[in-house]
This record gives structure tokens, C-alpha cells and sequence, in this order.
């Protein structure tokens, strides 16, 4: 039953003070604030501030005692003196600079308050925190930070429970608030504004309390390139009356609201910022504000299943907050306070969770906004929000008018309510705070595993080192091994993590020999270890580790991804290691970033360059843009090494040029005294366009983020440049158009055109657009102009690389002859990793790329391929082969009544096994006036496929999957002179998926080579 969720929360109603009754408290529950929210009646209040308060609030009940009243202060300024009216006032949204402002008119005026920078934006805007305490607090900050430190990492206080207890009874507690990640969820900034005001001045006890037991650290913005546009954009529309405005198209340079999913991979410098602000200040909680759902979902406690990392005493923690955050909320008379709901808390990819995985306490608040307006609006709601449920007692009302100061009122008062809370007990959650983190140092011994081992004679040591470096960046220590060392292993079912190519037959061999318990693993020096005896080790757990997602779990909507095992996702493996022996190897912590060797070994006229599918590879060919690189089309062996196909073969490059280039980039070259004899072809620096529309520009934004890391250049362009640019090849060679959403009708139709323009633009009206991406109208799609631009650019031999969503458009539109998508059916995939393989490994497309490579299906979508025009799926008919309705069993044959029995010479030859990645092979019927046959060297080349249905599933959801094994999931379909590249799963995705990058950069690179290798059809 779900209510069992209930129990552990269940706040215990004590009138006893935080002091002198630890043990008690931390055998039961924790008691609410014993001080009574209100207004102290000895300090004058700011009569104005408090008439408008009540002024915008729309009902008495969106008020609370906590914030129906603003204290007066001589010294300190209010919001007003930078907003001109009072924070959360109609139509008002701040600028990220005037909320920075009056942050520092805090600072200079408050001993209180302190700001610091935390770092900047992918566009270069400033991030801070302001941390917020009393006098003594701020004064000794750096000795309180001391004494954090030592309960983050026992190890330092040799695991003394004693020393860490004594220690919890004298530290204040820092309470991490992020504003506003979510740039249309506006009104986090205005209710930090004020929220950093009151807790610098307000003298009522309550206040007062938090103030001398509790730092709060306040990021009021978290994406602040988002911001900036989103007030833009909202005084565009204020400057516009009665014209329709844009929805926000980009928030922050790369991705939307997956800017709140970004905590796994790390791309991002907001989640970077945040999270080293956080391990910086030893911060106990991070919560973080979203605005979606009325009035106000703690959404933290959520929903089955919970991320299965945790440490129990932080799930229990996030009951014990979120409970009391509703019945103090309730208490004070706010109606539509609840937690529980829908959302579950299996994927750490989320902003807050990075408390979480790092021993704290996640957090995070959906109240109601307004959908960035700062208008007031009428706000009518569904009956699903609207009714009463065990965990909704007192539910949102179907209708009112809803104010940005009502959401202002609701953010501040749940907040106030949480840190009194934590204040108040203050002993306990730094208590927890300390035993999380010593039970994810003893996690090594005694949940396991010991430690993860990346061996150091990995085929891909680049990639390897990229998934180091992820690690480095969630503050996980990497330590190397300064000597050869061996460890016992199980001897099935010990998943290791990741595969650099080892076929999939061995998982046949589950449940074989349960006998052999055991078996040993040598690696040689140099191997990088994470050992899990260390405070950070639950990331490095749930990240290197496997995902699955129970078919019938009771949860049937999962909110986010269901499976992301970096190893797998990255093509390297990670061996996970139980026996704790490893923990006495030799070894080293490494100092400084993670990084392969590289450099050239040799001297001679060429050097070949092995291509294992390090993306450095293809950072180097456009790093030396003039060098004359070749692509070797079958393997081959030289300088005593074997080469796989697709190496690289360099020449002309200055000796020390090209040793400095591949040092940096982490790639080995051998130089060669003669060229090796194998077919090649140049690998040349295609000119890249990367092609949005104006209505989704979401998933394509982790393409950008990715070709950006890489250093490979392109051009940003619309669907709007396009039906522009008649002669398309003039100015690109591949044209990238990544994941996108709507459908392929909406993509050549655009917007409607009826009523206004809609802009965006970089212009004084809206000068945070940036200038990389602008129209002045967002309406038009890519018309049949733009679509007939497109066809001719293949045809003239252009590549055109379509992903989930384009996919969809090119198959749709005639693009791509021959292949056909389909759906699951029946089938379950969300977010889940399954396992590939190579179909055609003479494709330049697969060069480098491993069988056997997990990759990321969203919905567990794949194409079926035919050598006819429009020809359907597979089989002799078009469907799977089988016999029909009739006597017998499933293997006999059917017998009509009534004649005698077939003489052979009538029987039909039996048609030829075609599997589901293939094309069923041409009869006689089919070439007698051949239309529809595509002709051999147009028909579609499957590059990839799923695997068989027993091996599918990686990590993550996977209900059924007979519709989804062995189907295509990456196509090459010719197309005249050129070719469209299909993708149904998607390749470069929230930095999670390093190791299906390649098929992408291959295709750019081979772009006019791509029918490198290919066999062609007899017919
Ligand atoms: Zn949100």
C-alpha cells in the first residue's frame, strides 16, 4: 500500500527543545520550530512594504504570519530599493544584474550577508551564492566550514563517532537554496530577494532562530543566461499588447529544462557551479525551486521506485522534512500544500539530487508560477489537481485569481518553515550528515562493492579518461595503481560493466556452472581504481553500476530515465570489484584532471593512428585542418601493432606538430618508414551545418554542447536558412538535424501565420537573444522550398544525419528510400540502455565503433528496411514469416479438402531466412516491371542494429521486446550522390553516451566516402 510511505514521516508534535533530548529525538521523529511564527512585536515593521504584501496577495489564505508583514530596518535596504515596488509586484521579473544588485546592497549593508561569485554561464554571465547568518555565524564562518569538513569526510577524524557527535553539537548546519533553474518557473529570484532581506533583519524568535543556528546559502539564479532572456521576452510582451509572443526557445545555451538533468554527465556549468559551491561550503541540504504544479508539491519525498544508491537515513530524512513542511504549512492555514504525488526519485540526474549522491539531503519544490509571466491571471485548474487525496487533504481550489506574490508567499514560508526546521534540529541532521558519510566510506565493506577497476590496457584509454574526469568532477577520488595486482571476481553474473567489444555470447553462459564461484582478474599497473571507501563513493556507485527497472514495478510513469551505466554508455569497461583486497593494492590518488597518453612514437613519413573511437579523433583531423589524413578501409598491421579499419594515416604534418597535437588529445601515433598497403580514402574536414526549427530546440542542444566540447566547428542554422539557400552544398557538406520534437508536418509548416510576427532577435527590446541564433519571425517552417533545398543537397551528395523526430521527417517526406519506422508496440522502453550490434562494420559509419555497444533508446523505436519503395517490413510478404490459419500444428502444412495433394512441381521454392535487419531478397514476380525496385546502390545499408531479445535489455526498463530485437537502429540510405544517415536512438545525449558519438563524427568525417565497403545486391 502506499500510504506505508506515510509512517516514517510522521511528525512528532514535541514541545521539547532541540537541546537535551538528542538521543530521544534521534531514536523517533524531530519536533516542528518550538518558536511560534510571527512578527516580533518590539521591532517597527515597513508599513508600505506590508500594505503592498497584502495589496498583490489575491486571498488572505495565500498569506502566512511568516511573510504577511515585512520588518523595518534603518540600515538594511528592502527588495524595493532595486525592483521600485515590492518583490513579487505585477509585472515585475528582474533582471539576473538587479537581483545581483540588491544582493550586494545586502552584503555592504548587513553584517549578515556576504555574496560570492560562484563561477559563470556557458555565455559568460556570473552565478553567486549569498550566505546569510547571524554576526558570530559569518564572523566564523571559516572554523565552522572546519568543523563541516571533518563530518563530510570522517576519515579525518579517524571515524570517531565521539569527536564527530561533539562536533555536531557546536556546527551550524548550511542550507543550500537554488532559484530558479527552470527560467519560465520565474519567481524563485524576487522570493530570495526578499527571503535574504528578512533573514538578515527580521528580530522575531522564529527568524531569529534559523539566523543563529543555520547558514543559508542562497543561489538565486541558477540558470542565468535563461533568466535574462526570460524577462526579455516577458517585457516583450508587456511592450506588446494584444499580440502573441514566443514561448522561451532557448534557455541556456544548449538545453531547456534537461538543464535540470544534467547531474549525472556534469556538462553543464550551472550543475558544475553548484555542485563544487555545495562540497565547498560542506552544505547539508540543496533545494531547489521549480514552479508547475499548484500551490506547493514537496516533491521530494515523491514516489516509488526510490534511486537505489541512497543511503536509507537520507530517504527517511527527506519523509521527516517534507511532512513537516506540510503540516506547518497546513497549520498555518496555506491550503494546496502537499508531498508524495507522481514524481519518483530513480534517476540521479536531477540538480538537487546531487545532495543526495553526496551525503546530504535533496530537496525541491514545485509551487505554482504563473508560466513566466509576472502577470496576475486567472488560473483555473483540472479536477486531477483539484481533488482531494490521502496525500492532498487540503487541495488547490479550481479557480482563482493567482499572483506572482502569492507564489512569492508560498516559496518564502516553505522555506522559512524548512529552515527553522533544520535549525531547530540542528544536532541531528549534521549527526546524519556525518553517519552518511562514514556509511559510504564502510560502504566498501559492507554493502560493496570494494572498489570499480579501469584497466589500464583499455583499448579506448581517451574515452576511459572521459569517464574518469566525469568522476573527478562529482569530487569522487581516482586512485592508480602503482603496481600489477589481481583480484577474484564471481565467476557468472559478476557484470562488469561496460564491454570494449567482447561479443554478447558470453551472457549465454548465465546460470551455466554455478561450480566455479570464483575467478581471478590480473590488471597491470597503472589501472585506475575508485575505491568506494571514500565519502563520495554512492555517485561513483550509481553511476558505474547497472539499472533495473521492474516491468510490472507499480510505478508505470516513470519521470525520467530508467537506465544510464556510464561504462556501457561510454563503451569502456568497469569492472566491478566485491573482493576488498583491492583496497591493499599499491596505489596512488591521482592529482590534476585524468588524461590518456598520446604523443607519436617513431619517425617516418606516415603515422597511423588506431581508430578505437576516441572522439579526440576527430577533434585532431579539424585541429589540423590542412593535414593530408586518410581513412584506411580494412584493418591492417604495422610497426608491430594491429590497426582496425577506419585508421588513421597522416602525412604531411610536421613531426613536432602532430607529436603536441595527439599529446594534448590523448591519441597515440605510430609513425610508419613506408604507408601500409590497404585501400584508403581521405578523411576530409567536412563543413558541418547543425539545422534547427523554431519550435524544438531542446535534445539538439546536447549536439551542439557535444560538437563544442570537441572543438569541431559548424554552423548553426535554421529550417528558415534553408529554404533560403537554394544551393545548400555551396556552403556545407553534412547537415546535422538532431532530436527534435513535433511532427513532420509541423517541421515543413511551422507556426501558424495568422495574427502577428513573433521575433527573435537580439535587439534593444530583448538584448539577451543571442545573436548565434535569431529571426524575425519564429512562424515559418521549413516550407516546401527548404524541403525541395533539402533533397537536392543530397542528391548533389550532401549528407544529411537525421535522429529521433527528424527521423521521422525524412522518412515521411521521401528522404530516405527504403526504410520504414516502427514504433515498440506492445513493448516497454523508456530511457533505457540496450545493447546493439554491428551489422556492417565496412560501413565508414562504423569505424571504431564496438559491437556490442550499449546505446540510448528513448521509447525502444527502430526502422525496418526494404529494397522496395514503400515495401513494408520484413518476410517474404511483407510480414513475418509463419503459416497460416489451418489444420495441424504450428509446423505442418495445411491441407485443402477435397483435392488430392500438391505435386511438387506446384510448391513455391521456400523463401530464404530473412532476418528483421535485412532486406527480404527480390523474386522473379518483383523484377518483371521493376518501379518500385530500388536500384542496388540506392538501397538502404544497415549499419546497426538492436541485439537478439535475450540480450537487449542493458540497463533500465525493458518490458517485452520482441518488437524492438533485431531491428535496424542506424541506416544509410543513398540518396542519388548523397546520403541521409537514420538514427532511432539517439547518439549524443546529456554527455551520457560517449561511446555511440563516433557513428555521428563518421559519417561527417567519411561524408563523401561513405559507400566505402559496401557489397552490393546481384539484382
Ligand atoms: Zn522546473
Amino acid at each position: 500500500m502506499r500510504s506505508s510511505a506515510f509512517a516514517a514521516g510522521v511528525v512528532l508534535l514535541s514541545l521539547l527543545g532541540s537541546d537535551g533530548a538528542s538521543n530521544f529525538l534521534r531514536a523517533q521523529a524531530a519536533p516542528a520550530s518550538p518558536f511560534t511564527p510571527g512578527r516580533s512585536p518590539s521591532q517597527p515593521i515597513d508599513e508600505a512594504y506590508t500594505r503592498k504584501i497584502r495589496e498583490y496577495t489575491t486571498e488572505p489564505f495565500f498569506l502566512s504570519p511568516l511573510v504577511d508583514y515585512l520588518p523595518a530596518s534603518k540600515t538594511v535596504p528592502t527588495p524595493s530599493v532595486v525592483l521600485g515596488d515590492i518583490a513579487g509586484a505585477p509585472n515585475k521579473l528582474p533582471y539576473s544584474k538587479e537581483v545581483y544588485e540588491y544582493m550586494r546592497l545586502l552584503d555592504k549593508a548587513s553584517p549578515r550577508v556576504q555574496v560570492v561569485s560562484i563561477g559563470t554561464t556557458e555565455e559568460g554571465r556570473e552565478m553567486i551564492a549569498v550566505a546569510i547568518a547571524s554576526e558570530a555565524l559569518m564572523a566564523g564562518l571559516e572554523q565552522n566550514r572546519a568543523m563541516l569538513a571533518k563530518l563530510a569526510d570522517p576519515r579525518t577524524i579517524g571515524m570517531n563517532d565521539a569527536e564527530a557527535t561533539r562536533i555536531a553539537g557546536l556546527a551550524a548546519p548550511v542550507y543550500y537554496i537554488t532559484g530558479t533553474i527552470h527560467s519560465p518557473e520565474a519567481g524563485a529570484p524576487t522570493a530570495l530577494m526578499e527571503l535574504a532581506y528578512r533573514l538578515a533583519v527580521d528580530e522575531s524568535p522564529y527568524v531569529k532562530n534559523i539566523r543563529d543556528h543555520l547558514i543559508t546559502l542562497i543561489t538565486p539564479i541558477v540558470e542565468v543566461d535563461g533568466r535574462d532572456r526570460v524577462v526579455d521576452l516577458f517585457k516583450w510582451h508587456m511592450a506588446h499588447p494584444g499580440e502573441t509572443w514566443p514561448g522561451l526557445l532557448y534557455w541556456g545555451h544548449y538545453v531547456a529544462h534537461d538543464n535540470n538533468r544534467d547531474a549525472m554527465g556534469m556538462t553543464l556549468k550551472l550543475t558544475q557551479n553548484v555542485l563544487n559551491t555545495y562540497v565547498d561550503w560542506k552544505a547539508q541540504v540543496i533545494h531547489d525551486l521549480h514552479e508547475s504544479v499548484p500551490y506547493l508539491y514537496d516533491n521530494t519525498i515523491g514516489d516509488g521506485p526510490y534511486n537505489a544508491w541512497l543511503d536509507p537515513l537520507v530517504t527517511n530524512e527527506w519523509q521527516m522534512i517534507g511532512w513537516n513542511n506540510v503540516q506547518e504549512m497546513t497549520r498555518l492555514g496555506m491550503p494546496g500544500v502537499f508531498a508524495f504525488g507522481n514524481f519518483d526519485t530513480w534517476s540521479p540526474g536531477y540538480l538537487m539530487f546531487m545532495a543526495a549522491t553526496h551525503n546530504g539531503i535533496s530537496r525541491l519544490y514545485e509551487t505554482f508560477g504563473n508560466g513566466g509571466s509576472a502577470e496576475t491571471l486567472e488560473r483555473t485548474l483540472s479536477p486531477s489537481e483539484t481533488s482531494r487525496t490521502w496525500y492532498r487533504q487540503n487541495p488547490p481550489l479550481p479557480k482563482v485569481m493567482w499572483s506572482l506574490r502569492n507564489n512569492n508567499n508560498y516559496e518564502q514560508t516553505g522555506l522559512l518553515v524548512s529552515l527553522s526546521y533544520i535549525a531547530s534540529n540542528r544536532r541531528l541532521f549534521l549527526q546524519n550528515f556525518y553517519e552518511k558519510s562514514k556509511r559510504s566510506i564502510l560502504k566498501a565493506k559492507t554493502e560493496g562493492p570494494a572498489a570499480y577497476v579501469l584497466s589500464a590496457d583499455t583499448r579506448r584509454p581517451g574515452t576511459q579518461a572521459e569517464l574518469l574526469r566525469v568522476l573527478q568532477k562529482q569530487h569522487v577520488e581516482v586512485s592508480r595503481a602503482s603496481a600489477p595486482f589481481s583480484v577474484s571476481l564471481p565467476a557468472r553474473g559478476g557484470r562488469t560493466g561496460g564491454r570494449e567489444g567482447g561479443r554478447t555470447d558470453s551472457l549465454a553462459n548465465r546460470g551455466a556452472d554455478s561450480s566455479a564461484r570464483t575467478t581471478t582478474r590480473s590488471f597491470p599497473a597503472g589501472s585506475y581504481i575508485v575505491r568506494i571507501d571514500q565519502p563520495y563513493s554512492r555517485i561513483a556507485d550509481a553511476l558505474l553500476d547497472y539499472q533495473y527497472w521492474a516491468p510490472n514495478d507499480p510505478q508505470r510513469t516513470p519521470y525520467d530515465d530508467t537506465g544510464w551505466t556510464f561504462p556501457e554508455g561510454f563503451g569502456v569497461e568497469a569492472v566491478r570489484v566485491v573482493d576488498a583486497k583491492v583496497l591493499d593494492v599499491p596505489m596512488q590518488r591521482v592529482t590534476g584532471e585524468v588524461r590518456a597518453p598520446g604523443g607519436v612514437t617513431g619517425s617516418g613519413p606516415v603515422v597511423a593512428i588506431n581508430h578505437n573511437g576516441d572522439n579526440a579523433l576527430a577533434t585532431l583531423r579539424y585541429r589540423l585542418k590542412t593535414a593530408d589524413m586518410q581513412a584506411a578501409e580494412e584493418p591492417f598491421e604495422a610497426a608491430g601493432r594491429k590497426f582496425n579499419r577506419g585508421s588513421f594515416l597522416i602525412r604531411n604534418v610536421p613531426a613536432a606538430e602532430l607529436d603536441q597535437a595527439t599529446r594534448e588529445l590523448g591519441l597515440a601515433g605510430y609513425a610508419l618508414s613506408q604507408a601500409p598497403s590497404v585501400k584508403t580514402h581521405p578523411l576530409r574536414a567536412a563543413r558541418v551545418a547543425v539545422m534547427h526549427t523554431w519550435t524544438s530546440t531542446q535534445t539538439e542542444g546536447w549536439w551542439r554542447q557535444a560538437l563544442d566540447v570537441m572543438q569541431i566547428p559548424y554552423d548553426y542554422i535554421s529550417v528558415q536558412d534553408v529554404a533560403a539557400t537554394p544551393d545548400l552544398n555551396a556552403r556545407w557538406d553534412v547537415i546535422l538535424f538532431g532530436p527534435t520534437g513535433g511532427s513532420p508536418q509541423s517541421i515543413v509548416a511551422g507556426l501558424p501565420m495568422w495574427r502577428n510576427p513573433m521575433p527573435w532577435k537580439n535587439s534593444p527590446e530583448t538584448p539577451n537573444i543571442g545573436t548565434w541564433a535569431q529571426t524575425d519571425d519564429i512562424r515559418p517552417g521549413l516550407g516546401f522550398a527548404g524541403l525541395a533545398n533539402l533533397q537536392q543537397f543530397v542528391s548533389r551528395g550532401g549528407v544529411l544525419v537525421v535522429a529521433p523526430g527528424s527521423a521521422a521527417f525524412a522518412v515521411q517526406f521521401g528522404l530516405a528510400n527504403g526504410v520504414g519506422i516502427n514504433s515498440a508496440g506492445q513493448s516497454r522502453v523508456v530511457g533505457s540502455l540496450l545493447r546493439s550490434r554491428l551489422v556492417d562494420d565496412a560501413s565508414p559509419i562504423a569505424y571504431g565503433v564496438i559491437d556490442s555497444l550499449a546505446v540510448l533508446s528513448e521509447d525502444g523505436e527502430s526502422f525496418s528496411v526494404s529494397n522496395r519503395l514503400g515495401g513494408g517490413g520484413f518476410g517474404r510478404f511483407g510480414g513475418p514469416a509463419g503459416r497460416p490459419t489451418g489444420r495441424g500444428t504450428a509446423s505442418d502444412g495445411d491441407v485443402v479438402q477435397g483435392r488430392p495433394a500438391l505435386e511438387p512441381r506446384f510448391e513455391a521454392p521456400t523463401p530464404a531466412t530473412v532476418e528483421p535487419w535485412q532486406v527480404a531478397p527480390l523474386g522473379d514476380d518483383a523484377m518483371r516491371n521493376p518501379l518500385n525496385v530500388i536500384p542496388p546502390d540506392q538501397r538502404p545499408r544497415v549499419v546497426l542494429r538492436f541485439s537478439a531479445q535475450r540480450d537487449l535489455l542493458v540497463s533500465g526498463l525493458l518490458g517485452g521486446g520482441s518488437e524492438i530485437a533485431d531491428r535496424p537502429i542506424v541506416v544509410d540510405a543513398p540518396r542519388d550522390k548523397g546520403h541521409v544517415v537514420l538514427f532511432s536512438i539517439n547518439p549524443i545525449y546529456r554527455g551520457t553516451t560517449i561511446g555511440s558519438y563516433f557513428l555521428v563524427l563518421n559519417a561527417i568525417l567519411n561524408f563523401d566516402n561513405l559507400n566505402a565497403g559496401r557489397k552490393l545486391d546481384v539484382r
